[in-house]
């Protein structure tokens, strides 16, 4: 990667994402190449840009119209994709490898290794939304690299920050020279106060601390697998995605009035534990989630 543009957020280092991939798409293939897809059930952010992109119609009701020139397809359709490159062109694809809101699902390799191949062939900007996979939260620095496409632009932001307000749209030498002065900028952007905090994080994330995130990870999920009342256990590292019998905001609730908070992700219970949580905590926290599945049902 060759250049940075930090902002905010994350929706905001996707909107950097996606002004670059129109811009070298326009300058390219021409101006009515605009169309940027996305995946079904994928979450992008909550601007008007960046929940068109975001391909889960609930989050758009009441809001329309939103911005033009997104479509979504099912994760693994790549003859949608080439549907869409036949009939208008694609400017970019924007992806989370793990669909973190939409319920911790983990995009097929295969259909990965797919999409890298096409958006070679027809220079199709790839984007790799890594705002809540990113920093290490799947054992990986980020969680592409442990699939077989290597995208043109990374956006990250909530682990970078540690809980300071930081996002980053991180390029390839083939988007660098895209934006020209004047072309993006953000005011508090690059601020030296959440640059000193996003250096601090990224200091700590070397090969062992990465290697302890995906052992806690394996240490949870051996904790989960097979447990009464929970029939699936999903994700890497410590990003985690339980099916449970019960409703998962049931669980959330009675985890909460335990101590331990978890959140929702469509029906799925999710965690994501700070990732320098140490072990005995994790194992006590895991400990409780189990119970409070098991709790009341039948088996
Ligand atoms: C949270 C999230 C965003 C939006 O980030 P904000 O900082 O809330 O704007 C974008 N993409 C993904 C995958 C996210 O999880």
């Amino acid at each position: 990667m060759s250049k940075v543009f930090f902002g905010n957020s994350g929706a905001e280092a996707n909107e950097c994402a996606i002004k670059l991939a129109r811009k070298y798409a326009a300058k390219k293939k021409g101006p009515d190449c605009f169309t940027v897809v996305s995946l079904k059930n994928s979450f992008h952010g909550r601007t008007l840009t960046t929940l068109a992109a975001t391909g889960q119609d609930h989050y758009h009701e009441l809001f329309n119209p939103l911005t033009p020139g997104f479509v979504s397809v099912e994760p693994g359709d790549i003859a949608a994709l080439k549907e869409i490159e036949a009939a208008s062109g694609i400017a970019g694809v924007i992806f989370e490898c793990i669909q973190g809101e939409g319920g911790v699902n983990v995009i097929d390799r295969a259909f990965l290794s797919e999409l890298a191949e096409f958006a070679a062939e027809k220079d199709i900007v790839l984007i790799a939304d890594e705002v809540q996979t990113g920093n290490g939260r799947t054992g990986r620095l980020y969680s592409y690299m442990g699939t077989p496409v290597t995208p043109d632009i990374i956006t990250t932001a909530k682990g970078l920050g540690g809980g300071l307000p930081i996002g980053a749209a991180i390029m390839n030498e083939k988007l660098s020279g895209v934006f020209g002065f004047g072309d993006h900028g953000s005011t508090f952007g690059g601020n030296p106060v959440c640059c000193a905090g996003a250096i601090t994080v990224i200091d700590r994330l070397d090969e062992a601390f990465l290697a302890s995130v995906a052992e806690k990870g394996r240490i949870l999920r051996k904790i989960f697998e097979g447990a009464d009342g929970i029939e699936s256990v999903r994700g890497e590292g410590l990003m985690i995605g339980l099916k449970t019998q019960k409703p998962a905001g049931e669980v959330v609730k009675q985890c909460l009035e335990r101590g331990v908070m978890c959140l929702t992700a469509k029906d799925k219970v999710r965690l994501l534990p700070p990732l320098n949580t140490p072990e005995e905590i994790l194992r006590e926290a895991a400990e409780i989630i189990k119970a409070v599945c098991a709790e009341g049902t039948a088996d």
